[in-house]
């Protein structure tokens, strides 16, 4: 059995790396070309057994760049895709959107848990993914289940899911809308049957009830590096806790929190706040305490 490949196709947090509003000294130097900042595309990551088919986790308004630069995932027929499954983490609309770009009577089997599921259900857009029976697969995805993915049509993609709840929120639009669940945020374990595992969980309030030493490689929120980073910058009066994410540092920080974890640690879903963007003080911290920042392209093999 070979083992699971994980390309990394977004390594940012929701508006991308830069973000087209924002003026923050990583967005100009990046926008400016300093040597030091890479620019990245909003959260997603493709899973692979068989290096044919792969799963795709979350859909982001960058998923048609993020195909056209990721070879593996370009056609291999007059109308083919490589990419046989989605899994949804919540119903963001940076993890969301892109969905809807990847419509042109493709068949596509989706996996979310209940809540994000019937939010999806309440959106107009949906329709143009059930153009004809088939074309939109939905299946849950119950957390603390092992599923076997599959496509479309059914056929086993090699690769077991296991979703987790994560601390998290409801998406913005669905505030005052829709009853807050656990299942809202999940984070996704993939593995092959028997193989080693990888965790992906970026939008994670806490780590209280969840356990991540059974995993090869943890992928991470690494949204915020403080606790306060856009309200020293300007940007808002929000704090991470507010937005459903873990700082980085701090005695409560991930860093702090995670630092026995065996696992091969990456932290994605970086914010284009965050100083580990730069070749920073903050970036050698990270480093130094084992974790590497993920980037566009990166690979995991587990
Ligand atoms: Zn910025």
């Amino acid at each position: 059995m070979p083992p699971m490949r994980t390309l990394v196709l977004g390594a940012a947090a929701g508006g991308g790396f830069p973000q087209w509003n924002c003026g923050c000294p990583n967005c100009v130097g990046v926008r400016e070309g300093r040597h030091d900042l890479v620019a990245r595309t909003q959260d997603a990551i493709a899973a692979t057994a068989d290096g044919a088919r792969f799963v795709l986790v979350n859909t982001s308004p960058d998923v048609l760049t993020q195909i056209q630069r990721a070879k593996a995932l370009w056609p291999r027929g007059p109308r083919h895709t490589p990419i046989s499954a989605i899994i949804l983490t919540n119903g963001d609309m940076d993890h969301v959107l892109g969905l809807f770009s990847l419509r042109e009577s493709q068949p596509l089997a989706l996996y979310a848990t209940r809540p994000v599921l019937a939010g999806l259900e309440q959106s107009a857009f949906i329709r143009t993914m059930r153009r004809f029976e088939g074309q939109l697969v939905a299946r849950e995805l119950a957390v603390d289940t092992d599923v076997a993915l599959a496509d479309a049509a059914g056929e086993p993609l090699g690769i077991t899911a296991r979703a987790f709840a994560t601390p998290g929120k409801l998406p913005v639009h669905f505030v005052g809308h829709a009853e807050p669940s656990p299942d809202d945020a999940i984070g996704v374990s993939l593995s092959e049957p028997g193989g080693a595992s990888l965790a992906y969980a970026t939008a994670c309030a806490s780590l209280e009830g969840l356990d991540l030493s059974a995993h090869a490689a943890v992928l991470f929120d690494g949204t915020f590096y403080r606790e306060d980073e856009l309200v020293r910058l300007g940007l808002s009066k929000a704090h991470a806790k507010d937005m459903a994410h873990m700082p980085i540092s701090g005695p409560s920080g991930s860093l702090a929190q995670l630092a026995s974890l065996g696992a091969r640690k990456v932290y994605t879903h970086i914010n284009n706040t965050n100083p580990i963007l730069a070749a920073s003080e903050e970036r050698r911290a990270v480093e130094a305490a084992g974790w590497e920042i993920a980037y566009d392209g990166m690979e995991i093999v587990t």
